[in-house]
């Protein structure tokens, strides 16, 4: 446990901590509020409505507010496997999109 990193869902920064929204998000949705030194996004926090923004950002949408130089962007591959696209796709769906 001590030397294992998590891939951050929204750049793909691979040296985390913790699991963003812990390791069984589904079951028992623990956000760590860590946050990410490459995004700057703060799991639990900056992705959830009645935190930092009142609406809410779908995970795309704070990618692309946050990421902007070239630097940021060269961890988004980490993102190209079936369980960081399982955890975007919940998240969107679930936690995330509370605009009405
Ligand atoms: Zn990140």
């Amino acid at each position: 446990m001590e030397n294992k990193k998590y891939i951050c869902p929204v750049c793909g920064y691979d040296r985390l901590n913790e699991a963003p929204y812990g390791e069984d998000y589904k079951k028992n949705f623990n956000p760590s509020g860590e946050i990410c030194s490459n995004c700057n996004c703060e799991f639990g926090f900056d992705l959830e409505p009645g935190g930092a923004t009142k609406d809410g950002f779908t995970i795309e949408e704070y990618r692309n507010k946050h990421l902007c130089s070239p630097r940021r962007k060269k961890y988004l591959k980490n993102l190209e496997n079936e369980e960081m696209q399982n955890l975007i796709e919940w998240l969107d769906d679930k936690v995330i999109r509370h605009k009405s």
